[in-house]
């Protein structure tokens, strides 16, 4: 989509800190990072909001990607979160879905 930022990324005409790709996916170091460990898993394909897609294969590639990531960056064992923000209430900023990995430190709960 044309004035998505997350297309723009996957289409590499916004540079990112790639650590993964594939003909599918991309994920990459989020620019404002919230725990040592922080990385964004997004479809290239533009799906603005969780509930747009009956694709369940691309969402469980998502979260396997991220569950590999996590084991990839060394915060498996310690353990991580897996964020996907849906509209406002929500905290959803980017309208195309994108999975956050979080690790490396200690999580809260009940999350703010
Ligand atoms: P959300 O608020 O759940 O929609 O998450 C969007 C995330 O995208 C935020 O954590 C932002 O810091 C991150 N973000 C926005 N622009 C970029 C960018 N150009 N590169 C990497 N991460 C970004």
């Amino acid at each position: 989509m044309e004035d998505c930022i997350f297309c723009k990324i996957a289409q590499g005409k916004i540079k990112s800190d790639t650590v993964y790709e594939d003909n599918d996916f991309l994920a990459f170091r989020d620019i404002s990072p919230q725990a040592p460990v922080h990385i964004l898993i997004i479809p290239k394909k533009h799906i603005a909001k969780l509930y747009d897609t009956e694709d369940f294969a691309l969402l469980g590639r998502l979260m396997r990607i991220a569950s590999k990531l996590a084991k990839d960056s060394g915060v498996e064992q310690r353990g991580y979160r897996l964020v996907l923000n849906t509209n406002s209430d929500g905290g959803q900023s980017v309208d195309h879905i994108h999975i956050h990995l979080l690790g490396g430190r200690a999580m809260q709960w009940p999350p703010g």
